[in-house]
């Protein structure tokens, strides 16, 4: 599909999780891919439940995972285009108003039940007559509005499940706006999907039934063939096996972010879990595109791990390019000479990217080192034998093998005080790397520590 525009729809009722990143991932991604576009659109015509806040923060967490959109739109300041699409509905027969109350409907699904049928609108406000209708508004009955499905199997090829198919007979003729003449999403989504000419639409497999209701809405208002095409993808839950909600908080891409999560390792997981393609770390948002096929996304829920998650994002820092984390590691004031030899000694050993302090601490500030009994001696011998620089990676080796020719000191207990004594630490990234960014007054000053 040349040039796709795609968009990512959320309406801004809470904190995105990592579901919505699936979703807006692969939306993203898809457009990149094929050169399209990618629409934001917040869903708020809820005027209630959306908050701007909201939707501030969803652009905050896109922006980290690297989700940036070509446009961005609201829904709540384009009612006048829902209202036009409203009234031809209403000309055209397809809107037509009911006045049951939610009692009613639900005493009707009730009986419905109990005969065995399926809880089906029985249109019975179709046959409501002008006079009906007036006397009815006489009584302050103010109506809802329903869409008019036409009898038929409402099919569509989908990118992930294929040929799909539903019968509208087992469908009820959705209400589009409530009595108090507010929209649900269903036609607004279809207006806007139509205006803004989006080709595609990706989403998850929740929307499966919308998408054969608003199938007929395209139709209804562009004309025959006027859908785009779907793809719905299947969801995540927790690793609990619960659905993901905006409302609990749970994975919530703030959160991870909190936790010190690797934006790319965020996203690689939303992409590719419950997939084919197996999880694997990734160096930028482009290498992930390579692995994007919407066809390899499975068909069943897919629970989602946040140990997974943790060691993939290690294991991503352990693969980043310096010139990818410059401008991170200069925000904590690792910068000069020393910030690139000092990020590829240490990034192996950090779990999170803010371990990268407490190593720069250990090259370029204090530290406490740590000494153990009856190591003193051999320290002092240590200092006494350290070369002269100027220091480069080949200089540890030079040093403990004149130190273990001296002392008779070999494997640990060659390098393990050592290591204690410069790093104050028991294990790390290995000291060839680290012994030229510590330099020698730094080691001579703590190799000099009395141990008891
Ligand atoms: N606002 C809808 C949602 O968040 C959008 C669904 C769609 O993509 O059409 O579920």
């Amino acid at each position: 599909m040349p040039h796709p525009i795609v968009r990512f729809a959320p309406s801004p009722t809470g904190a995105i999780h990592i579901g919505n990143a699936r979703t807006a991932l692969l939306n993203f991604l898809y457009s990149k891919k094929h050169h399209g576009e990618f629409i934001l659109r917040f869903d708020d015509t809820d005027v209630e439940r959306s908050k701007e806040e909201y939707a501030e923060a969803i652009e905050v967490d896109l922006a980290w995972l690297g989700v940036v959109p070509d446009r961005v739109l609201r829904q709540s300041q384009r009612f006048a285009f829902y209202d036009e699409a409203a009234q031809r509905l209403r000309r055209a027969g397809r809107l037509y108003p009911c006045y049951e109350s939610a009692e009613e409907l639900d005493r009707k699904r009730k009986r419905q039940q109990a005969r065995g049928l399926p809880p089906v609108y029985d249109r019975a406000a179709l046959t409501l007559s002008a006079e009906d209708r007036a006397s009815l508004e006489a009584e302050g009955k103010r109506p809802h509005w329903r869409f008019r499905l036409d009898p038929k199997i409402i099919r569509w090829d989908d990118l992930v499940r294929g040929e799909s198919h539903i019968d509208s007979a087992s469908l009820s003729d959705p209400v589009l706006i409530r009595a108090d003449g507010s929209y649900l999403y269903t036609l607004p989504s279809v207006v806007d999907d139509l205006d803004q000419k989006v080709t595609l639409i990706i989403r998850g497999e929740d929307h499966v039934t919308n998408t054969a209701v608003q199938i007929q809405l395209f139709e209804a208002l562009g004309g025959a063939g006027a859908a785009p095409h779907f793809a719905h993808h299947n969801l995540l839950s927790s690793a609990s096996g619960e659905g993901l909600s905006k409302r609990s908080g749970a994975l919530s891409i703030g959160g991870l972010r909190d936790q010190g999560v690797e934006a790319l390792a965020v996203a690689a997981a939303a992409v590719l879990i419950g997939s084919s393609t197996a999880l694997h770390p990734v160096a930028s948002l482009d290498e992930l595109i390579k692995s994007l096929d919407l066809a390899q996304i499975s068909r069943t829920q897919t629970r989602f791990d946040p140990a997974e998650l943790a060691a993939l994002s290690a294991r991503t820092l352990h693969g980043l390019d310096f010139e990818a984390v410059r401008e991170r590691l200069a925000a904590h004031d690792i910068a000069g000479h020393k910030a690139q030899p000092f990020w590829l000694a240490v990034r192996g050993n950090l779990t999170t990217f803010l371990d990268v302090i407490q190593w720069w601490r250990v090259v370029d500030g204090e530290i406490e080192p740590s000494v153990e009994d009856g190591d003193g001696e051999f320290l002092a011998d240590a200092a006494a034998s350290l070369p002269e620089e100027p220091w480069d990676e080949t200089v540890w080796a030079a040093w403990t093998s004149a130190l273990k020719a001296t002392t008779g000191r070999k494997g640990k207990a060659l390098f393990h005080p050592l290591r204690l004594a410069l790093t104050g630490r028991e294990n790390g990234p290995e000291l060839a790397l680290l012994l030229p960014l510590i330099g020698r007054i730094r080691a001579l000053d703590r190799l000099s520590v009395r141990g008891a």
